[in-house]
């Protein structure tokens, strides 16, 4: 399947209980040879009606975001783990049987984009993507190298949006974005550890941090 068969299929997409309570299918949105690609957990109530995804509260959170580190949303390939909205209010986590079938629109996506680096947001786009399950408090903030690319975990938008405190580290986390994004893409399966310094003196590669 490519790219386009993807967002065709999903456009229409039964594939999995999640199809009942969307309005509108979120399948992302970017440019196709974006080298930050960013994935959230679900599309909320305000995705659902744009059928696009971060809007409302959490994109403009996202636009400082990026606009903190000299980026703009266009530039960017932005999706979920899953494209289309659970229910409730706010709108439970998606179920592992219900990422697992939205998972091959969203290896297309990366396969089609390959980024330099991911961007997961949240506990669950973290497990998803880095294959791991160390809770996120531990691996938050480190790149992860798989697949030439890095995933960089962080914290949730919507957790951000509450938190004063959380919101501090997403802005911290997001601010090493320019350095990974400048980075050589790994070439093994090590631990890129980068602090947020002048390249000076720094170790680009730390093998072993897991
Ligand atoms: S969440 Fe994904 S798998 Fe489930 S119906 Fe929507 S597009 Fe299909």
């Amino acid at each position: 399947m490519d790219f386009a068969e993807a967002q065709k299929e999903a456009l229409g997409c039964t594939r999995c209980a999640l199809s009942h309570s969307r309005t509108r299918v979120v399948f992302g949105e970017g440019p196709l040879n974006a080298e930050l690609f960013i994935v959230g957990e679900a599309p909320g109530f305000n995705e659902d009606g744009e059928g696009s995804p971060f809007q409302g509260a959490s994109g403009m959170l996202l636009d400082r975001l990026l606009a903190s580190v000299g980026m703009r949303r266009d530039q960017v390939y932005l999706t979920t783990l899953v494209k289309c909205r659970p229910p409730g209010t706010p709108p439970r986590s998606p179920r592992p049987s219900e990422v697992s079938s939205c998972r091959p629109y969203l290896m297309v996506q990366i396969a089609a984009v390959d980024p330099r680096v991911i961007v997961a947001l949240g506990e669950l786009a973290t497990r998803v993507l880095t294959g791991r399950k160390d809770p996120l408090s531990r691996i938050r903030g480190r790149a992860v190298p798989l697949d030439g690319r890095y995933v960089f975990p962080t914290l949730s938008l919507r957790k951000a949006l509450y938190t004063p405190a959380d919101r501090a580290l997403l802005i911290s986390d997001f601010g090493r974005l320019p350095e990974l994004l400048a980075a050589e893409r790994p070439a093994t399966y090590e631990t890129l550890n980068v602090p947020h310094q002048p390249d000076d003196g720094r170790e680009p590669v730390q093998p072993g941090l897991w």
